[in-house]
């Protein structure tokens, strides 16, 4: 998707509201299983652009304790400065106003198409969870065979033990994989 700025960051004051309706393939070769929407709202002082909003989507995951891809509903914020680069004038191109906003980049009112796609896909990146999960209370794999818990009993020796301590011990299990 690609937004034309110019006038909101060239003039100082001004405020625009946009409805979001953006299709992404993939973020980080995961694939993305809903249009990404959501509002972005762009407001400018005359020499910082800033954009922030909102989106939702759904993201394919795979789930950590057992492996299976699932959907995952996702809730991104952002928010973004830009300095308003003005145009070149009698060939010397004017200086920036450094101390203004020193983490932005830089916006060529104009002369920039903004990659909008890649601002949401850093945004979605951000608020996936670390350790994404297809239930709250995903049973995971049986430790002897590595059959999926929520698809029934396995062939193995039935588990007397308590399923809660059963996590807590997969999870001590991977722990120690990982060290
Ligand atoms: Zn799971
Ligand atoms: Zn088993």
């Amino acid at each position: 998707m690609k937004l034309d700025l110019s006038e909101i960051a060239r003039i100082a004051g001004s405020y625009a509201e946009t409805p979001l309706d953006v299709k992404l393939k993939e973020v980080e070769g995961m694939t993305v299983t809903a249009p990404v929407r959501g509002t972005l709202i762009a407001s400018s002082t005359g020499q910082v652009l800033l954009l922030e909003g909102t989106v939702e989507t759904e993201l394919e995951m795979t789930c950590y304790r057992c492996g299976v891809l699932y959907r995952q509903p996702v809730h991104a914020e952002f928010q973004e400065d830009f300095v308003v680069q003005p145009p070149v004038a009698h060939g010397q191109p004017l200086k920036i106003e450094e101390e203004e906003a020193p983490d932005a980049r830089l916006f060529f009112p104009g002369t920039l198409d903004l990659n909008l796609d890649e601002l949401l896909r850093q945004s979605i990146l951000v608020s996936l969870p670390l350790k994404p999960l297809c239930a709250e209370d995903c049973a995971g794999l049986c430790p002897t065979c590595g059959a999926r818990r929520a698809e029934g009993p396995c062939a193995c020796a039935p588990d007397t033990t308590n399923p809660q301590l059963a996590v807590l011990q997969q999870l001590l299990q991977t722990r120690q994989q990982k060290k």
